[in-house]
């Protein structure tokens, strides 16, 4: 099975037809969509996980909160246009490895370079003069809350939207590899600011990224650094249990 079937050229073709205008529109569609599928799924998992809390209670919702995840959803609207303008230009190309087996070791490399990047990344956001200018708002949610994984500096989106697509650049990723790798950032994300493990308690062992390791990243703010796993903050000493 791949998925360089008929139906899937389509697709494709009717995206390459977009004007400028079609693209900006399904760029707010998509990313709003998105932003509420976070919230959606925070919830769900809060209410079905029977687990106990983390914490006892959660950061507060406020007004400047929501106006600042709008605008991280909008940073991440100029990123994706950015993506797009690039792939026209032909600075992105869309390689065409389509087997299940391709996909899956695509999807693997990007998670995997980029939570090298992202380890990086974060580390050098918590540099004081930094951390005061930008990095500092994510870290007032001590407790998190559904909105804590917008709550962003738009120069730290639009930072990470810039790693994604310079690795975009350097290799030929799959849309569906790239797709596929996004969704997968944004479940986690999620995830990762629950005030619910939702991960076995094992799998803190296999170097995975969990709940609790980025919760304590809130509580601590000098370890853990790394987003999907563990494995960097383990190799320069910033690991936390
Ligand atoms: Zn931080
Ligand atoms: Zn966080």
């Amino acid at each position: 099975m791949n998925f360089n079937g008929s139906g899937f050229s389509e697709y494709i073709k009717i995206l390459e037809r977009f004007t400028g205008l079609e693209w900006i529109g399904f760029s707010l569609v998509v990313n709003i969509a998105l932003f509420l599928f976070s919230i959606g799924l925070y919830f769900f998992i809060e209410k079905t996980c029977p687990k106990k809390k983390i914490q006892d209670f959660s950061h507060p919702i406020t007004r400047s909160d929501f106006y600042l995840s709008l605008l991280t959803v909008f940073c991440n609207c100029l990123v994706m246009l950015l993506g797009v303008f690039l792939w026209k230009n032909r600075w992105i190309e869309l390689g065409d490895h389509l087997s299940p087996v391709s996909i899956f070791f695509e999807v693997v490399i990007l998670i995997l370079l980029m939570d090298f990047c992202m380890y990086l990344f974060h580390y050098a956001a918590h540099m004081p003069f930094v951390y005061k200018r930008l990095h500092g708002k994510h870290h007032e949610h001590v407790h998190t809350n559904f909105l804590s994984l917008f709550v962003l500096h738009p120069v730290e989106t639009i930072g990470f939207g810039l790693m994604i697509l310079a690795l975009l650049v350097g290799y030929d990723f799959s849309v569906i590899s790239i797709t596929t790798y996004l969704f997968i950032n944004l479940v986690w994300g999620t995830i990762g600011h629950l005030n619910k493990e939702f991960f076995p308690p094992q799998f803190d062992r296999y170097f995975v990224g969990t709940t609790q390791f980025h919760n304590q990243h809130h509580l601590d703010e000098t370890k853990n650094f790394g987003f999907y796993t563990s494995i960097w903050d383990r190799i320069f000493k910033t690991y936390k249990k």
